[in-house]
């Protein structure tokens, strides 16, 4: 299986992506985690990277593109993969183009999360992290564990630097000058389907499910 969630920062495609991953076997590759591991890690790209994230701002596709090839490089993507939050941009689903073409991968579906503007900034600021795992957490929809720690690892609960309202903002607005227009190029190919993201998470998953099944997959 080889599949793009597509859809603004807050939809859940980290969420849905981890669920298919779990399901299905192959990896979720987030190019948004492997940037803040990067930063974590205070690499040469994770210093570059770092100050473009914090402001909501897209990091450069010559950058992303050659991480993405080192990734879909490595042995545990033969058997499929689940890109979530690549590509970004025309120029980023273009290079992937190539890339899938050189890799003999015929066969990708994309999926379109759709929530409303209002809801994802409602869903955006209340979403927290573990700064050690990454596990996510919603405080509008469960309070956070006693003391703030990550149940699964004891980590310290954080808020992302970008779900800061300013930087939400700006997120938002990019996603739509830059990324929305990625609706129509996949359409244009006959490979888009659209799920609606307001629905639980149960129930947005069987509805992906239903969609990859019905294509065979
Ligand atoms: P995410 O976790 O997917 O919301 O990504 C967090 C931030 O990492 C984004 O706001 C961008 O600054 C950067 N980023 C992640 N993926 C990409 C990408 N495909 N292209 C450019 N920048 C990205």
């Amino acid at each position: 299986m080889y599949l793009i969630l597509l859809g603004a920062p807050g939809v859940g495609k980290g969420t849905q992506a981890k669920m298919l991953m779990k399901k299905n076997d192959i990896p979720q590759i987030s190019t948004g985690d492997i940037l803040r591991s990067e930063v974590a890690d205070q690499t040469e790209l994770g210093l570059r990277a770092k100050e473009i994230m914090a402001r909501g701002e897209l990091v450069s596709d010559d950058i992303i593109l050659g991480m993405v090839e080192n990734r879909l490089s490595m042995p545990d993507c033969k058997k499929g993969f689940i890109l979530d939050g690549f590509p970004r941009t025309i120029p980023q689903a273009e290079g992937l183009d190539v890339l899938l073409e050189k890799m003999n991968i015929l066969n990708l579906k994309v999926i379109e999360i759709y929530v409303p503007q209002e809801e994802l900034v409602r869903r955006l600021t209340s979403r927290r992290i573990c700064a050690n795992c990454g596990k996510d957490y919603n405080i509008s929809v469960k309070p956070l564990p006693p003391g703030g720690k990550c149940e699964r690892c004891g980590g310290d609960i954080i808020q992302r630097e970008d779900d800061k309202e300013a930087t939400i903002k700006n997120r938002l607005q990019v996603y739509q000058e830059l990324t929305a227009p990625l609706v129509s190029y996949y359409q244009g190919k006959g490979n888009l389907h659209r799920v609606d993201g307001k629905k639980s998470v149960d129930s947005v998953f069987d509805n992906i499910e239903k969609i990859l099944l019905a294509r065979g997959q």
